[in-house]
């Protein structure tokens, strides 16, 4: 294609609200255009990006044996009402109703719909496993639409749905879609790491998400630095460890004043952080509990959760009820349950709490006091790694793929059964697979740019060969040559932007290299003189002059 044939508004300053590199060049580059908060317009860079991501995430699946549906994105609320999640699903599930005031809803994911489609249509065990994708629009209205595609409101997902006879065969298509997920991922030249994750609360407990390792990343990843082992910062499972410390000191009471951080009773004391404890009062539906941590490390809401129920931090006033001072609250003085996190409970000699305004214990230790152990708290930098090999690094990452099994929530609830082999009826049990396709474009970006713009990987280049003639409006010479060479990619099945603009080389130099086109041709009336071309990659500062005449095959010898 030809430059003035194609709207690219590539522009010098990136707006205002783009906090993060990937916003800023999409903008830049005229990939995409701003309508409203988190609503976004492909424009053709943009859109021949987006196409073929989707092309490589369609060959991949539809080798995995996956078959291609597409369902609507407008969803009638009974479905929802069928699975429970009418009730469930907060703001992000953007309601509204029609003219004859029926509920209906913008599909955030399809879950029930699909399931609704397989209660309909698959009767016989026979006909398991089958896994259904689709590449369509979803919408979430996000609390914080942010960093232009990576989180917006309207996004591209694949997601993909199975649904088998029993959890032999799920886990078999849930481990062909691992690899299938790497193989795609692969190919996009992403640098991402597959974690173990926490499914939330779309139920299900075997859950693997893929990460792109950036440090604009929203979540936090921990790894072994001598293992495989990965997993979000959330779901790292920590065990009790045996007390390796002794108590040596004796029990003493601190005028620590209005000091009622950790951080600042730790540097009032010259102490570290780690040998402090601290007390944290929750309301469960039982009444309140107590939970201890180390100083250092922070509470995980949902380990809390899945020990004890959904839960909320007392109130101030709560607290009081409870006769206990806020900033000191310590481990000895408590009339509710104690839930002591495994590493605070190993502590010796520590210190927390006086339970008396403006003072702290120092020597404290866990004699004589009664309570219960657990895991607790969010894993931190330089803790043991699970598998016992090795200790933790902790990386950002930027969720662009989720596949979890489901199990039979939505199948139960939606009544997606099947006669099985016996004649009896059994419900299916699920596996659900997700891509954030518009977001992977994002991501790619953040792991591939430098100061002059993207450097697109091979695979999802809008082009693959930039031409750039200078004064090809003036020089005929330069525009036969280009026009020929021109030519002879289109014959040969390259995808070749010709940029044949009465712009000013630097201008279209710049443009390229902010577009992110993997090779550039530079033709002049030099090069003309010579005979030659100018060949630059974009991920290589140096040029190499080619003969005219081999041009064709050099370049046919760069593209993978
Ligand atoms: P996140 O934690 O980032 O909100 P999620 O857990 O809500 O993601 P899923 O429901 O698993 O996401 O959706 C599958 C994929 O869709 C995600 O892995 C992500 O790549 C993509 N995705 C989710 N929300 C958005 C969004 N608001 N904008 C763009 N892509 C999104
Ligand atoms: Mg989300």
């Amino acid at each position: 294609m030809k430059t003035t044939n194609l709207l690219i508004p590539t522009q010098k300053e990136a707006p205002n609200d783009a906090q993060i590199i990937s916003h800023q060049l999409m903008i830049r580059a005229g990939l995409i255009s701003k309508l409203a908060s988190g609503l976004y317009s492909y424009l053709p860079m943009g859109l021949r990006v987006l196409k073929k991501v989707e092309a490589i995430i369609r060959e991949e699946m539809n080798k995995s044996g996956a078959q291609e549906v597409l369902m609507p994105v407008a969803q009638p609320a009974e479905l929802w009402q069928e699975s429970g999640r009418w009730e469930q699903y907060g703001p992000e599930l953007l309601r509204f109703n029609d003219r004859h005031n029926r509920k209906f809803c913008l599909g955030p994911t399809h879950e029930e719909v699909i399931t609704h489609l397989a209660a309909q249509y698959i009767r016989s065990y026979k006909q398991l496993p089958m896994n259904f994708y689709q590449i369509q629009t979803k919408f979430r209205d996000e609390i914080r639409p942010r960093f232009g595609v990576m989180r917006s409101r309207e996004f591209i997902m694949k997601d993909a749905y199975s649904f088998h006879l029993d959890q032999n065969s799920l886990q078999q298509t849930f481990d062909v879609m691992h690899q299938t997920y790497c193989n795609i991922f692969n190919r996009l030249g992403l640098d991402y790491r597959p974690v173990l994750a926490d499914s939330g609360s779309i139920g299900g407990d075997n859950s693997v998400e893929f990460h792109v390792l950036a440090d604009s990343g929203e979540d936090a990843i921990c790894f072994s630095d001598r293992s495989d082992y990965a997993a979000n910062i959330e779901k790292v499972a920590f065990s009790k460890q045996s007390r390796t410390c002794k108590a040596k000191a004796s029990e003493e009471k601190v005028l620590t004043k209005k000091k009622t951080s950790i951080e600042d009773v730790a540097q009032f004391l010259n102490i570290n952080q780690e040998q402090c404890v601290k007390t944290l009062i929750i309301k469960t539906s039982d009444g309140f509990t107590a939970l201890a941590l180390r100083g250092d490390h922070e509470l995980n809401e949902i380990k809390v959760q899945n020990l004890v129920g959904e839960f909320e931090f007392a109130s101030d006033d709560e607290i009081k009820s409870l006769n206990l001072k806020k900033g000191f609250i310590g481990v000895k003085a408590l009339s509710v349950n104690l839930i002591v996190d495994y590493s605070a409970s190993a502590l010796c000699d520590f210190v927390c709490g006086a339970d008396e305004w403006d003072y702290h214990l120092t020597g404290a230790n866990w004699q004589g006091i009664e309570f219960n152990e657990a895991d607790l708290r969010n894993a931190v930098e330089g803790d043991v790694s699970p598998d016992g090999k090795g200790k933790l690094l902790i990386k950002r990452g930027i969720e662009v793929g989720h596949i979890f099994q489901l199990g039979t929530k939505y199948s139960q609830a939606m009544k997606a059964n099947v006669i099985g082999e016996s004649g009896k009826a059994v419900t299916t049990t699920m596996g659900c697979y997700g891509i954030g396709v518009t977001r992977v474009i994002a991501a790619s970006i953040e792991q591939n740019h430098d100061d002059r713009g993207i450097i697109f990987p091979e695979s999802i280049a809008p082009f693959q060969v930039v031409i750039v003639p200078i004064n090809y409006n003036k020089s005929t010479r330069v525009k036969d040559l280009a026009d020929q060479l021109y030519q002879q990619c289109l014959d040969a099945g390259i995808e070749v932007l010709l940029d044949d603009r009465k712009e000013r080389a630097g201008i279209m130099f710049a443009d390229s290299e902010l577009l992110g086109i993997p090779h550039r041709m530079v033709l002049s009336d030099t090069h003309a003189d010579n005979g030659n071309v100018e060949y630059k990659a974009r991920n290589n500062p140096d040029k190499v002059e080619v003969k005219f005449d081999e041009v064709l095959s050099f370049i046919q010898s760069k593209l993978g």
